[in-house]
């Protein structure tokens, strides 16, 4: 394993492969090597300690996948920050519970993206940035916050530009980035990342440096990553997904890193994989399922791809053929893992023979043990079912302010294992639903739906989807004498919450399945609504 911090793995692909591509952003014309990389994330490490930020304080990065996420990742790492990943859909709620639960004394943010308005959400939590002196900002709903740097070109009152504070460096400051690399420690906090228990509320797993470079490095080994690669990386930077299994994995190999654009879209991510030679494309089930649905599919040559990653959801047996097949990722292989464990646990390998690439999720990853268990913890017969179990270097050093973490990381996820390691999923024990890729936690969005005074009880499931794995589906139990429409419920949710936790479905009921002990059977409503579900569309 390697025992070194993420500035160091930059310095390391800056000295072995200077002059070859680091990053490669078509549509905002981006091409820096692995040596402007790093000289471009150090001058904004000395520019972040200039604003006043110190090492260990929480730094957010709030933008969808654009070059200056690298920037933001190495350079907070360079000034010994710990980089908060905010997810770019969030709502005003969502971004000023993120920004407080870790106490974020730095943002980075992107000045607006699709629906998303990221100054004016600022500006409505912190009025105080209208007359407050850039890098001193004393908000009453942000307590913590004092500097916000915004990527665009305009003078915002109370925030820096990015050309401002990574401006090129002097001297003197650069010598400080020296003494803060001789003090960091690769075990120590270096990332925070959002996701959720059953409470409903966000938590922030807190991940290492040797957490993340040594997932990234093992997962290379298994794709058989050089500096010959080329990795398309659609899937978003604020998950491990983009930041360690792309970012990390091809900064400790040397391959290119290359963004499709700023959030996923089908056909630009088949015309820059063509445009750019990839040779590997990680994605969720859903992205592939896209781009192999894309009308003009057959156009684009993709005889470049060799390997990839799909994981993050369930992956169909029938999806994987494809994937080998007509997208010719001859050795693409199937991870699973979760935020908490840095984030693979297992990976199918290039010479598993077929069935096993395509039907399970592959063997535990080297240095990391897998047990699944029964409801008293005790180990389960081969091929018996039980909860999935982690431990090893990749688990988390705990949730942020939450208490230690447990040597077992308890995923919530049900697996069985074979007689010769190989894991399957079979279901979750947790109260969670991935729609299109993103997780969605029920609870969170019943807590949103009780603070309508019209509802009366609210149960949220995830119904089958052919297009995202998964739909939310909200149940809902009106107060005596009240009436609403699905439309009005939805719209109660629009601009509250992220576009991919609004419910899809709306029902309105009577009463609820109920176990005798009284709690409602998610599992039943689930299949109930699944079956109304293809009725109507007449696919039953
Ligand atoms: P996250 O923390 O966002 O990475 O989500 C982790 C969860 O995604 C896991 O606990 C699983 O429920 C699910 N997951 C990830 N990879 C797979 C996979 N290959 N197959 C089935 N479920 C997966």
């Amino acid at each position: 394993m390697l025992g070194i911090t993420v500035s160091g793995v930059l310095d390391a692909a800056a000295s072995r492969w200077p002059d070859r591509d680091a990053l490669v952003v078509t549509d905002q014309d981006v091409r820096w090597s692995w040596k402007e990389l790093r000289e471009r994330a150090r001058a904004l490490a000395t520019g972040l300690l200039a604003t006043g930020l110190n090492t260990g304080d929480r730094i957010g990065m709030l933008a969808p996948n654009r070059a200056e996420w690298l920037l933001a990742q190495f350079g907070s790492a360079y000034a010994g920050l710990i980089l908060v990943n905010i997810n770019p859909a969030y709502r005003q709620a969502e971004l000023e519970y993120a920004l407080n639960k870790v106490g974020c004394r730095g943002l980075i943010t992107e000045t607006r993206f699709k629906s998303s308005d990221y100054i004016g959400m600022l500006q409505s939590l912190a009025p105080e940035l209208a007359t407050a002196s850039c890098g001193d900002l004393h908000a009453e709903r942000l307590p913590a916050l004092r500097t916000v740097i915004q990527l665009g070109s305009e003078n915002i009152p109370g925030m820096f530009s990015l050309e401002q504070v990574a401006g090129r460096p002097a001297e003197e400051p650069l010598q400080r980035l020296e003494a803060i690399a001789q003090q960091l420690d690769f075990d120590a906090a270096v990332n925070i990342q959002f996701t959720s228990g059953t409470t409903g509320a966000p938590k922030a797993a807190t991940l290492t440096h040797h957490n993340m470079i040594n997932n990234a490095r093992m997962s290379a080994d298994i794709l058989r990553f050089t500096e010959k690669d080329r990795l398309c990386i659609p899937v978003p930077m604020y998950h491990c997904f983009g930041m360690v299994l792309g970012t990390l994995l091809c900064a400790t190999t040397g391959a290119a890193i290359v963004f499709p654009g700023a959030a996923f879209e089908a056909k630009s991510t088949l015309q820059v994989i063509e445009a750019e030679a990839c040779t590997a494309l990680h994605g969720v089930p859903t992205m592939f399922i896209a781009m192999l649905d894309d009308p003009g599919f057959e156009q684009y040559d993709l005889s470049s791809l060799r390997t990839g990653i799909m994981a993050g959801a369930p992956c169909p047996v029938e999806l994987m053929r494809e994937v080998i097949d007509d997208m010719q990722m001859s050795e693409v292989t199937i991870g699973y893992g979760m935020t908490e464990t840095g984030p693979l646990s297992t990976q199918t390998l290039p010479d598993d023979p077929i069935e096993l690439r395509v039907g399970t999720v592959g063997r535990a990853l080297a240095h990391t043990e897998i047990k699944i268990v029964d409801e008293d913890g005790l180990i389960v017969a081969l091929d018996q079912p039980g909860e999935l179990c982690v431990r090893g270097y990749n688990v988390m050093l705990g949730y942020w302010d939450d208490g230690k973490q447990d040597r077992w990381m308890h995923t919530g996820d049900i697996a069985t294992m074979d007689e010769a390691g190989y894991v399957r999923i079979v279901g979750r024990s947790k109260d969670m639903l991935i729609r299109g890729g993103e997780n969605v936690y029920p609870r969170e969005i019943e807590d949103f739906l009780y603070t309508n005074p019209k509802v009366d009880q609210v149960e949220v499931v995830g119904v089958p989807d052919p297009k995202f794995g998964e739909e939310i589906a909200a149940c809902i139990k009106l107060g005596e004498g009240e009436r609403a429409t699905a439309e009005e419920i939805q719209e109660f949710c629009r601009g509250q919450l992220s576009y991919f936790k609004i419910p899809r479905y709306v029902f309105f009921v009577e009463e609820f399945p109920m176990t005798v002990t009284g709690k409602v059977q998610k599992f039943v409503l689930r299949e109930q609504l699944a079956e109304e579900l293809s009725q109507k569309s007449g696919t039953s």
